[in-house]
């Protein structure tokens, strides 16, 4: 009789270790697959080789739960198959593909958990393609892998808790931090005030980032508008609107960004439900409290089916977990799924204050200026997108890609749907649901062509033409 095939997890990240775990304590063995070469995802990422870094020095307040998630997955040692640096770019007939090693490999798999993070959320403003501009996480990964950073008279820009935290990070790493431009107006931030009874902590953390930004001299400025990077051929400076009133910083590196946004591509390959999520603005994949997708055998964890953080990441990822074995009839524990359920909501309800707290500033959309490139990959301006918008009468996102391009490269819109989404919406007079979501294709990632064809086959593989000499 053929056994069972494994359970597979995308990320080891908090969800994905933390689901791997409860497999194993149910008695499986999965397959964990990720395309960082170690375990941590974003927030726990490690760094590439030992710098003499203290755990602390990397994970501030965090460093007791990077230590506990890491170590977890170290004990999971020789009850999982674990596979680093492999990117699962494809999921069809009930199998992936992963591209690990030089090659591609199929894998069959029997329940399916995503727990594929996120990545930083962003709206173009002028000079964002400069030399020099990172990503709020983008920075932050600079720092805490590979220990160097992206300038040394630096601003950070947008909205969203990450921009205190990078800013602090950065600060207590020795860089000259010249100024953080919160989008956010300094009255949304009495939101905080209902945060308090549902995690006192994180909101204190938070404050106490902002007071040492000052208290080293750190200016930030709260309800910053039209943001503007310049600089010829690489950041020069940064210019703003305040109160009516034009300013501008000389610096050297901007990190700027405006919250995150999940990473739903597989969970789209995998054939999931939809549904437009108002807290996020975005359309996630449909899930139950326990993780359950819309198709069976799909369990969704973390910030890949909506963003709620690390902590949240952890209690989804084992809670899908116990969803698997239930679902596979095998024992679990009823009292820990229901209390890992009510933390989650918990966390929820914390989510939904700090989003009013740090809102996006979607309105930004219609002002973008007609010359700023939207989607860096095909190079694609706001003004392409607004023209094709108004010259076909278009009202969908993935037509406006048909006609435009814009989404169609690299980064097959991961950076620039956001972007475009809003700006079809503004432009157009839509509500943002009503413009749909781009449809994921494969490869998620870029990997190379002879790679994915001779996934899909030896007569595809062998249509490949011979490289030029
Ligand atoms: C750049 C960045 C930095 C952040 N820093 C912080 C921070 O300092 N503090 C904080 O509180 N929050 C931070 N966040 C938010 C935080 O990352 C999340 O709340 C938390 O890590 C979510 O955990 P997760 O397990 O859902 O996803 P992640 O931690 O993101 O883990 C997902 C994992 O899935 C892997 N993966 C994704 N797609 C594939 C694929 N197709 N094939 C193979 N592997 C795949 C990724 O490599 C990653 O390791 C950050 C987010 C980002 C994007």
């Amino acid at each position: 009789m053929n056994a069972r095939p494994q359970p597979l997890v995308v990320g080891a990240g908090p969800a994905g270790i933390r689901a791997a775990e409860a497999l194993v304590a149910g008695g499986l063995r999965p397959l964990v697959v990720d395309e960082a070469p170690a375990c941590g995802g974003q927030i726990y990422r490690q760094r590439l080789m030992p710098d003499g870094r203290s755990t602390k020095d990397l994970y501030g307040s965090e460093a007791g739960k990077a230590e506990r998630l890491h170590a977890a997955f170290v004990a999971l040692e020789g009850r999982i198959d674990h596979w680093p640096q492999a990117l699962l770019w494809n999921l069809r007939d009930g199998m992936a593909d992963i591209a690990v090693a030089g090659a591609s490999r199929r894998v069959a798999y029997d329940g399916l958990v995503l727990a594929t993070g996120a990545t930083d959320r962003v709206l173009p403003i002028p000079g964002w393609t400069l030399p020099g501009v990172f990503t709020l996480g983008g920075a932050q990964v600079a720092l805490k892998a590979q220990g160097c950073t992206i300038g040394s008279r630096v601003v950070f820009a947008g909205s969203g808790p990450l921009l205190y935290l990078v800013a602090w990070q950065y600060m207590k790493a020795g860089v000259e931090v010249a100024a953080v431009l919160d989008a956010a107006p300094a009255s949304a931030k009495l939101h905080l005030l209902k945060a308090l009874p549902l995690d006192a902590g994180i909101v204190l953390r938070g404050l106490r980032f902002a007071a040492e930004l000052r208290l080293r001299g750190v200016a930030i400025r709260n309800g910053v508008e039209g943001l503007r990077i310049e600089g010829e051929g690489r950041v020069a400076g940064i210019a703003w609107r305040e109160g009516g009133r034009e300013r501008r910083l000389a610096c050297d590196g901007v990190g700027y960004g405006l919250g995150l946004r999940s990473e739903t591509q597989l969970a789209d390959l995998a054939g999931c439900t939809f549904r437009f999520n108002e807290r996020d603005r975005a359309w996630l994949p449909q899930r139950d409290a326990a993780g359950r997708a819309s198709v069976a055998g799909v369990y969704l964890a973390g910030d890949g089916a909506g963003i709620a953080g690390a902590d949240a990441a952890e209690r989804a990822g084992e809670r899908a977990a116990l969803a698997l074995l239930e679902d596979r009839g095998l024992g679990f524990d009823r009292a820990r799924a229901a209390a890992l359920e009510a933390e989650l909501a918990r966390i929820s309800r914390l989510r939904s204050v700090l989003e009013a707290a740090f809102p996006f500033p979607a309105h930004w959309a219609a002002g973008i200026d007609d010359a700023t490139v939207l989607c860096r990959c095909e190079e694609v301006t706001a003004r392409t997108v607004r023209d094709a918008a108004g010259r076909f009468d278009i009202g969908e996102i993935n037509r406006l890609k048909a006609v435009s391009r814009v989404g169609m490269g690299r980064c097959q819109g991961r950076i620039c749907a956001t972007a475009s989404a809003e700006v079809l919406a503004a432009a157009t007079g839509r509500p943002i649901d009503a413009v749909g979501r781009l449809r994921a294709q494969a490869p998620v990632k870029p990997i190379p062509l002879a790679m994915q064809l001779a996934a899909n086959g030896p007569e595809a593989a062998a249509s490949l033409p011979e490289a030029a000499e």
